[in-house]
């Protein structure tokens, strides 16, 4: 077995080092955090930046307009791209990481040429339209209807907790195509305009004071019938391919910002005298190791998933994803935890960014389906223990 990077990889990186030098000087000032719009023009610019050079959707297949570039250099640009201090991928979270990969494996030629490309310029920006107020863990009851009339499905009902849907162009949305059918079957995934008469969007205010996410109710929307994704009421099994990407891949980039984070409070801890105290620097250590095995854990699911893709597999990642999203969304809690015992009394400032961090860290361990429902999933698929209900 060969750890080192290869040629090709070495080659990627100091080319991908030397764009990220010059490129991020000309960047325009980041907006302010409450600023929607003004963030989804900054998100759109750098992924307009990225596209002009030849750096948009690496990960993704190159018949989607990918670069096709291996999972590897996809970590490879997780790092640099981190470590240079770029900006994240943002309000182009759901476009870039889960709705486009999904469309790209699971939609027809036409409705990739129709997407993907607006994905990958930054012109268009998706959310996620799957929970329902009374459909969050057991999504598969959600009630959003969609009756078929002509060539348009008229949907009918609410979702919540819709992140970005202030901003955003298109939702990819869940709804039940076959009311008599229950459960998983009868479900559908459509591409909804967010212009659409019909669609009104509600912003709510999270624990940290943002408005990202949103109620969004659905009056009678017409969606045209060419615009689902997968076979009508085969909805479910597209969603768990959404599902997939969502909680494998989506969020590796943050573990390496993390790890940045925690050497920041290191720096912050030795200049503010918190490092001579033992037990904290004990538990700055223990978080050190937390996330470097995280990473691995990153590297793992990315080694499985180019194996897959060699024996001409899918390279959608497996269960092993959830084992990752459960242990870095508490991972996160908890640095952020240790960054308000290193920052002492500063951390009830509510300006401070690390006190709006640990806000937002509270929401980790519920976002893209709660620890409970990981751990349930960990516990049929990974280890086959019998099922919970
Ligand atoms: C910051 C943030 C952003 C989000 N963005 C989006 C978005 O963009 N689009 C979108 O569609 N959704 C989004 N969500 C919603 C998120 O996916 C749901 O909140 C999550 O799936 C939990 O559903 P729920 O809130 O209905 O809680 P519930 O399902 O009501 O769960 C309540 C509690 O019961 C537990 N529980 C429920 N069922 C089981 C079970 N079978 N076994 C064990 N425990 C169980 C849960 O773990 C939890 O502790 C977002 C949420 C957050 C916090």
């Amino acid at each position: 077995m060969d750890l080192g990077w290869t040629k090709e990889e070495e080659d990627f990186r100091l080319r991908l080092r030397a764009w990220l030098r010059t490129t991020l000087p000309g960047l325009p000032a980041k907006p302010s955090p409450d600023d929607w719009p003004a963030r989804r023009a900054y998100d759109c610019a750098w992924q307009r930046a990225l596209y002009e050079a030849g750096y948009a959707g690496l990960h993704w297949p190159a018949e989607a307009g990918g670069q096709g570039a291996t999972p590897t250099q996809q970590l490879i640009y997780l790092e640099e791209t981190e470590r240079a201090g770029a900006p994240y991928v943002g309000a182009n979270f759901v476009g870039l990481l889960h709705a486009g990969p999904t469309i790209a494996a699971e939609g027809t030629a036409a409705q990739r040429a129709r997407w993907l490309p607006p994905i990958l310029r930054g012109d268009e920006v998706w959310c996620q339209g799957f929970t329902e107020p009374e459909a969050g863990s057991d999504l598969a009851s959600l009630r959003t209807r969609a009756v078929r009339d002509g060539d348009a499905y008229v949907v009918t009902g609410s979702k919540i907790w819709t992140s970005h849907a202030e901003i955003a162009d298109w939702c990819e949305l869940l709804v039940r195509t076959d009311a008599s059918a229950s459960g998983h079957r009868g479900i559908s995934w459509l591409a909804l305009p967010m212009d659409a008469p019909g669609v009104t969007v509600r912003p709510l205010r999270t624990l940290a004071g943002s408005t990202e996410f949103a109620e969004v109710f659905l009056d009678e929307v017409r969606v045209p019938v060419s615009h689902r994704v997968g076979a009508e009421n085969d909805g479910w099994r597209v969603t768990m391919v959404t599902l997939a990407f969502e909680r494998g891949t989506a969020f590796a980039g943050e573990v390496v910002a993390c790890r940045r984070t925690l050497e920041r409070l290191a720096v912050t801890a030795k200049e503010n005298g918190r490092w001579d105290d033992a037990v904290l620097r004990r538990r700055l250590g223990r978080l050190d190791a937390e996330f470097g095995a995280l990473w691995r854990l990153v590297q793992g699911n990315v080694s499985e998933a180019e194996s897959s893709l060699r024996a001409g597999g899918d390279g959608v990642p497996g269960a092993g994803a959830s084992v990752f999203k459960l242990r870095y969304s508490q991972a996160r809690q908890d640095l952020y935890d240790a960054a308000a015992e290193v920052l002492g009394p500063l951390s009830l400032d509510a300006d401070h960014a690390w006190t709006g961090e640990r806000l937002t860290s509270l929401s980790y361990t519920i976002a893209a389906g709660t620890s409970q429902i990981q751990q349930n999933i960990i516990a049929e698929r990974v280890l086959g223990l019998p099922r919970s209900r």
